[in-house]
């Protein structure tokens, strides 16, 4: 039997663990921490996941949460300069997404990784552990996402536009927020020059509740967590910030509380694109995943979804190399089948850090009126490589939303 080890019990280190007991490899997964310190502990995301990602955790029987809330359809609002809604429409996802609180789904995937016959061993992994894995192991897989031992890994400047955080971020998990009249959405406001706002169903420790996720241009008058101290702290600010400047959603949080006192993060980080192969000093070869090679801002809620994506592509890779060398010509294509998709998110992604340039204003003007084009800018949250035929090129979109009008 193959043994393999990945690093890091999260959503890309577990779903592949579990991909790979399936298939009747030996697995060890390292974590740093235990199920009741991620059930305990702080909300590490919003991890809202669409349709291709879910089917991945289908696939494999591990989608364990039938009564998580759908998110049927995005909604995207823009304020004007006089502070009422400039922009708003919805576009309608063509299955719905969901998103369960990852101090939910870890330990559960946990136990079923033990269930399965997997080894888990509770300990923070260094450098040094890297190279005893990589003598005891067929193959070493570091998905420990935005932990430090990510930089073993080289940042990739090519492919890594930024080199400092774009946005400051917020979680607030709430209950009692006024849901939508028509159906369930992400809610995604675009306040220019300020930053973002996102909020939507979820499921937490406590049931179905509201993420509201916050995204600050740093400097700017939404970078304000540094002074907050406590939950209910957070929670004000939270209120405040759109009663300043999105009174439509400030008028659904009359009755919102925290669903618990961990239910609230503040942060920052770079978007980082890195090399996929560690060499280490004894010149074993150890292979990234997910956020440790590809790590997006979540303005576009692309990172869980990834995580599932990478690992589906590294297990099929992995089953697919049969007996053959787990070697670095091979670590480097497989993560290059993975890229080929995954750039589209992070190029997408990197460009809405930016303010919209014309074309895309004019697409965001044109959904209102036609229907077809809120569609695809919904349903391109699940496939972000459509972005590339319409989106993100001046005059594909032009072209599309010609013919779009031409239809409607
Ligand atoms: C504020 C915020 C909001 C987000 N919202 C969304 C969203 O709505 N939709 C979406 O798709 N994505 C979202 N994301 C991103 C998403 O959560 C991540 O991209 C995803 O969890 C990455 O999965 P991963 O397996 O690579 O890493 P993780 O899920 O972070 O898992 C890594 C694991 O490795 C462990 N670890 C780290 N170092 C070590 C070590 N040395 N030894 C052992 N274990 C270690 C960590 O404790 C952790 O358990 C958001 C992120 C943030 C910060």
């Amino acid at each position: 039997m193959r043994e393999i080890l990945i690093v890091g019990a999260g959503q890309a280190g577990l779903h592949l663990a579990l991909g790979l007991l399936h298939h009747g490899y030996g697995v060890t997964v390292i974590s740093n921490r235990t199920p009741e310190a991620i059930r305990d502990g702080r909300v590490t995301s919003s991890q809202a996941m669409f349709g291709t990602a879910l089917g991945h955790e289908r696939d494999l029987g591990i989608d364990l949460w039938p009564d998580c809330p759908p998110i049927d359809g995005i909604q995207l609002s823009v304020p004007g300069p006089d502070g009422t809604k400039a922009i708003g429409w919805t576009g309608r996802l063509d299955e719905p997404a969901r998103s369960v609180d990852q101090r939910v789904k870890m330990p559960a995937w946990l136990a079923e990784v033990e269930r399965l016959g997997g080894k888990v061993v509770y300990h923070d992994a260094t450098a040094a552990d890297l190279e005893t894995y990589a003598a005891d192991y067929d193959l070493v897989l570091v998905a420990a996402g935005k932990g430090q031992i990510a930089s073993l890994f080289e940042r990739d400047a090519g492919r890594s536009p930024y080199d400092v955080p774009q946005r400051a971020l917020a979680l607030t998990y709430v209950n009692g927020l006024t849901p939508r009249p028509e159906h369930s959405a992400v809610c995604f406001n675009l306040i220019p020059g300020v930053g973002e706002y996102f909020v939507f169903p979820a499921l937490t420790l406590t049931g179905p509740c509201e993420i509201m996720v916050f995204e600050g241009v740093p400097g700017g008058p939404m970078d304000c967590w540094g002074d907050v101290r406590t939950p209910a702290e957070h929670l004000a600010r939270s209120r405040s910030i759109l009663e300043t400047y999105l009174p439509w959603e400030a008028a659904r949080c009359a009755d919102i509380e925290l669903t618990d006192e961990r239910g609230t993060l503040a942060g920052r980080f770079a978007p980082t694109v890195r090399r996929p192969v560690a060499v280490l000093p004894t010149g074993a070869p150890v292979l990234g995943v997910a956020d440790v090679v590809v790590l997006n801002d979540p303005i576009t809620g692309q990172g869980a979804g990834n995580a599932a994506k990478c690992a589906a592509s590294y297990l099929a890779d992995i089953v697919e190399r049969g007996d053959l060398p787990f070697d670095q010509a091979w670590m480097e294509a497989t993560f290059e089948r993975y890229w080929a998709d995954a750039r589209h998110a992070t190029e997408w992604t990197n460009a809405l850090l930016s303010p919209p340039p014309p074309h895309v204003l004019e697409i965001l003007g044109a959904a209102g009126s036609l229907p077809e084009v809120a569609a695809r800018f919904a349903n391109g949250f699940d496939d972000p490589r459509d972005f590339a035929e319409w989106f993100m090129d001046p005059a594909k979109a032009a072209a599309y939303l010609a013919q779009a009008g031409s239809r409607s």
